[in-house]
């Protein structure tokens, strides 16, 4: 059985199932049948979670960070040792091929690890002051933690912002997606089992605006984080500033990559279509707008297009398969619309561009000189979808790159280091890849910049952002 789990919120320290409370139906994205109901929480639920986590916030502050550190260690390992089981949930419920659900898990534990040792070394600084006087600036945890993540990593995404908070020293009360609580749910029964107390980490699913409203509203909370759209993020940002609370807002992206025609071409091409197509595209940071130097536009579209006619797409859990469906109803009308606006402008489609008869798959696409005014230049398409234009200068690759209210990953394929250095300082965006996709592993910033959102996960940034600063002065 691919998806055995009783589903159910997790507050002060009990799991708590049905009992009355609305339910949503947990989807399989590749069948399109129903696999669970999700029991969503009431009002009187937030408020109980609330509570709790004001008090687990004064118990868990006082905490040692080494003794906080041993629990999330503990935490990583029985991520590691239910691996298996948490990967097949996962790509059950969300559909992404089973080696690309276990290496998200994975990512979970490395997650722990890091923040757990990178809590020990959040030092403070000590001013220079005349003899017999101090002044301090210490680091204090921000307090309690509302986090909303999204259903494309669901895992990575809600682990990110757990495992920074609670090593930081921050009670978190996380709202993982409704559409894939399975996998979460397991990844929290691995946070009760390493000894976070109950009323420091806890789990709900509910209706997002509502639980979104009811926590933000309240004073106990005091930072928000969310991944996910960018009208939601806005959203948020507003309720958040009826507070003045901190926030940090990792949104959406639509990035370039920039082919030159000095890169690698081979390497470019076989990088790019694999990336693309990872979790069907939908990935924040997944490499869209294709801008190639007309040197090797040719060459580059032909390759790419015959790589991805040679992608698998299937059932996430059979062996052989590349590519699964999107996650949910929504996509693959969306970006069929997408696709049928293109084309009709004038893209040329070289692969691609049709819905499955059963589930929600889409597969893969390749469209070539897309014309400017497709909604899909400008419009993140969140799936499989590549988008290829020709350039001739440095500059005007750069400005068609920076064009987007976007900036959250950007990548350039350029064998000339002084070229790969000037594009890195010109890309307006919170991450580059030079020659490479891979920007994503816990010891390094993730963010954007411009409506992209702003503030890291990973990293010492991301750690910091759980913290408050106080200066302290001794005369
Ligand atoms: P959406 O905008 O409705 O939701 C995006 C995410 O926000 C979902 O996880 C959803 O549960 C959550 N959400 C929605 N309203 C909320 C609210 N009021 N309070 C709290 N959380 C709320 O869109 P969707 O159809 O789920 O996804 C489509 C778009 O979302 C994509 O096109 C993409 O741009 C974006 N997205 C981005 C990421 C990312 O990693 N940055 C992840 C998922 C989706």
């Amino acid at each position: 059985m691919s998806y055995s789990i009783d589903l159910g919120l997790y507050i002060d320290g009990s799991w708590r199932t049905g009992e009355g409370r609305d339910t949503h139906s947990v989807i399989n994205p590749a069948t399109g049948e129903a696999l669970a109901e999700l029991p969503l929480a009431t009002a009187a639920d937030l408020d109980e979670a609330l509570a709790a986590t004001a008090t687990g916030f004064a118990n868990w502050r006082a905490v040692d960070v080494n003794a906080r550190a041993a629990i999330l260690h503990k935490v990583a390992n029985h991520i590691r040792e239910r691996a298996e089981t948490i990967a097949v949930l996962l790509t059950t419920e969300q559909g992404k091929p089973l080696a690309e659900a276990r290496t998200e898990v994975l990512s979970c534990a490395a997650q722990f690890d890091y923040f757990a040792e990178e809590a020990k070394r959040s030092y403070g600084r000590v001013l220079v002051r005349p003899t017999g006087q101090r002044a301090l600036v210490l680091k204090q945890p921000v307090g309690p933690v509302a986090a909303f993540s999204p259903w494309n990593f669901p895992v990575n995404l809600m682990c990110k912002k757990m495992a920074a908070a609670l090593a930081a020293g921050c009670p978190i009360i996380a709202k993982p997606p409704e559409e894939t609580p399975g996998s979460t749910s397991a990844i929290m029964q691995c946070v009760i089992d390493g000894g976070v107390p109950g009323n420091v980490a806890q789990l709900v699913y509910g209706v997002p605006d509502m639980v979104s409203r009811h926590l933000i509203a309240s004073p106990i909370i005091r930072k928000v984080s969310f991944t996910g759209s960018v009208p939601v993020g806005k959203h948020l940002l507003k309720l958040a500033a009826d507070g003045v609370k901190r926030t940090t807002m990792e949104l959406g992206g639509h990035a370039p990559v920039l082919i030159f025609d000095d890169c690698d071409l081979e390497k470019a091409i076989s990088l790019s279509a694999t990336t693309k197509f990872r979790n069907a595209g939908q990935v924040c940071i997944s490499p869209t707008r294709f801008y190639v130097q007309e040197g090797v536009y040719d060459r580059f579209v032909a390759g790419f297009a015959a790589h991805t006619k040679q992608i698998q797409v299937g059932n996430g859990l059979d062996v052989g398969t590349d590519m699964g469906p999107l996650a949910n109803a929504r996509r693959p009308s969306a970006i069929a619309a997408l696709v049928e606006d293109a084309t009709s402008k004038g893209a040329n489609l070289l692969t691609g561009g049709s819905r499955g008869n059963h589930g929600f798959f889409f597969t893969p696409t390749v469209l070539s000189d897309v014309p400017m005014s497709a909604k899909v230049m400008d419009d993140e398409p969140f799936g499989p979808v590549a988008l290829m234009r020709p350039f001739k200068t440095f500059d005007e690759a750069i400005e068609q790159a920076n064009r987007l209210p976007f900036g959250l990953a950007a990548y350039a394929f350029t064998e000339n280091a002084r070229q790969a250095n000037l594009v890195a300082d010109a890309l307006d965006t919170g991450m580059v890849g030079l020659n490479s996709f891979v920007i994503s592993m816990p010891d390094a910033p993730f963010g954007g910049v411009k409506e992209s959102g702003f503030g890291s996960e990973g990293g010492p940034e991301g750690l910091d952002s759980y913290y408050v600063t106080k200066a302290v002065h001794q005369y």
